[in-house]
C-alpha cells in the first residue's frame, strides 16, 4: 500500500490549520453545494466518514436541495438534513457548528435557501481574528473568494473535491480505509472526470484510486449503481432531447438544447434526470462546445434580485480542449465554474436566455 507515491499537494500549514479546526471542535457542519452531484455527495459524505474515524460525535451533513435517487445508496446519505425539507433544522445546525466545512463549495451563494445563513457564517469567519476556527473549505472550483487565507483548501487543477478530501486525511496521516469513506471518495473522482474520461490524466489520481481499491471496494458496482440506474423517463426525455431539441450551430462547433417547464412536465423530469445530458452533443464529430438550458421556479430568497420575473432559466455549458465557457457563463450568465464545466441562470424564460445566448455567442466561442 504505501508504494504508491502521492505528493504533498496540500501546505502543511493547510493541514495543520484543519486539523486544529476539526480538533479544536465540538459541533461539525459539513454543507455542499446545491443540485448535489456525485461530487457534492463524494466529498461532503468522505468528510463525515474521516470526521468519525477521528472521534467526532457531533457530525450534521447539509444538503440544501434534495440529491438525485442514483446517489441515495452511499454510505452516510440516510444521515443527510436536506434542507428544502428540513430548513429550521439545516439552518440551525449551520449556525451554531463550531465549525463548519464546505465541500466542493466556496461561495455562500450556492446553497439556495441557505445562503443567507451561510454568508453570515463566511462573513463573521473574516471579521474575527484567524485563530477562532470556524470556516474550512475543500473545494475545486475558480472562485472569487480569497485563497490567502488557511482555511481556504482550493486547488481548481484538481479533478475533484473528493480527492482533496483524500489528500487532506492522507497528508494528516489520519487515511480511515473503510469501504465507506473509500466508496464516497472514488464516487465522487469517476462522477467528476465522467468516468474517467476528462480531467484525468494525473497519474496520482490512479495511485489514490489503487489504495482506495485495497478496502475491498468494487468500483465496477459503483459505475452501475450511478450511471446505470435510470428512470424510464429520463431515457426518454434523452431521446427527445436529441432528436426534437437539439440546435447545432456548426460554425461555432456548438449545441444548444433548451426544455421549457411544460416539457419538463411532460417527461415528469426531477432536477437529476437532467443532470448530465448536456454532455451528450460532445459526442458529435467537429462539436466542442454544448449549453443545455432548463426553465426552473424562482426561489423565494430570489425573488427580490429576479426584477419581477416569474421563471428562471438554469443553464449548463461544456466544452473541450481550450475552449473556456467559464468566462461567458460568469459575464453573461452570472454564474461561472470550470473552463470546461461551467453554470450559471437566467431570470426569464429557456426562450428568452436562448435568444440571448445566440447573441453573444460569436463574441465567446472559437470558430476553430
Ligand atoms: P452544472 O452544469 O453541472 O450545474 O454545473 C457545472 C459547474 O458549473 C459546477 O460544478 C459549478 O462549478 C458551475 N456552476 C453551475 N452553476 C453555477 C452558478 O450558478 N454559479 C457559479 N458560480 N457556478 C456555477
Ligand atoms: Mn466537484
Amino acid at each position: 500500500m504505501n508504494n504508491h507515491v502521492i505528493s504533498a499537494l496540500l501546505s502543511p500549514q493547510q493541514v495543520d490549520y484543519a486539523l486544529q479546526c476539526i480538533h479544536s471542535a465540538q459541533s461539525i457542519a459539513i454543507i455542499t453545494h446545491q443540485n448535489p452531484d456525485g461530487d457534492a455527495m463524494g466529498s461532503s459524505l468522505a468528510m463525515r466518514h474521516f470526521l468519525l474515524s477521528l472521534g467526532k460525535e457531533n457530525v450534521t451533513n447539509i444538503v440544501p436541495t434534495s440529491f438525485p435517487d442514483f446517489l441515495a445508496w452511499m454510505p452516510g446519505a440516510d444521515q443527510i438534513i436536506q434542507a428544502e425539507q428540513q430548513y429550521d433544522q439545516a439552518a440551525q445546525a449551520l449556525r451554531s457548528a463550531d465549525l463548519v466545512i464546505c465541500t466542493d463549495l466556496a461561495e455562500p451563494t450556492r446553497v439556495a435557501s441557505l445562503s443567507p445563513v451561510l454568508t453570515e457564517r463566511f462573513q463573521s469567519n473574516y471579521e474575527s481574528n484567524a485563530n477562532s476556527a470556524r470556516l474550512l473549505i475543500i473545494d475545486h472550483h475558480l472562485s472569487k473568494v480569497c485563497t490567502e487565507h488557511p482555511e481556504q483548501i482550493a486547488f481548481p487543477d484538481c479533478a475533484s473535491a473528493s480527492e482533496l478530501v483524500f489528500r487532506l486525511a492522507y497528508q494528516a496521516d489520519e487515511l480511515p480505509l473503510t469501504e465507506d469513506f473509500a466508496t464516497c471518495i472514488y464516487t465522487g473522482m469517476m462522477t467528476d472526470t465522467g468516468n474517467f474520461s476528462y480531467n484525468s490524466c494525473h497519474p496520482e489520481m490512479y495511485s489514490i484510486i489503487a489504495m482506495l481499491l485495497t478496502t475491498g471496494i468494487n468500483k465496477d458496482a459503483i459505475y452501475d449503481r450511478v450511471f446505470n440506474a435510470y428512470s424510464a423517463d429520463r431515457v426518454r426525455l434523452i431521446g427527445y432531447c436529441l432528436y426534437h431539441k437539439m440546435k447545432l450551430f456548426p460554425e461555432y462547433h456548438t449545441a444548444l438544447i433548451t426544455l421549457n417547464r411544460r416539457e419538463i412536465y411532460r417527461f415528469n423530469a426531477k432536477s437529476g434526470d437532467m443532470e448530465g445530458i448536456v454532455n451528450m452533443p460532445l459526442q458529435i464529430k467537429d462539436i466542442y462546445y454544448s449549453v443545455f438550458m432548463r426553465e426552473d421556479k424562482i426561489p423565494p430568497h430570489q425573488l427580490a434580485e429576479a426584477d419581477g420575473a416569474t421563471i428562471k432559466a438554469k443553464i449548463s455549458l461544456r466544452s473541450q480542449g481550450n475552449r473556456p465557457v467559464n468566462i461567458l457563463a460568469r459575464e453573461v450568465f452570472r454564474g461561472g465554474g470550470h473552463s470546461n464545466a461551467s453554470g450559471g441562470e437566467f431570470f426569464g424564460s429557456v426562450k428568452q436566455a436562448a435568444e440571448k445566448f445566440e447573441a453573444v455567442m460569436p463574441e465567446y466561442f472559437l470558430t476553430m
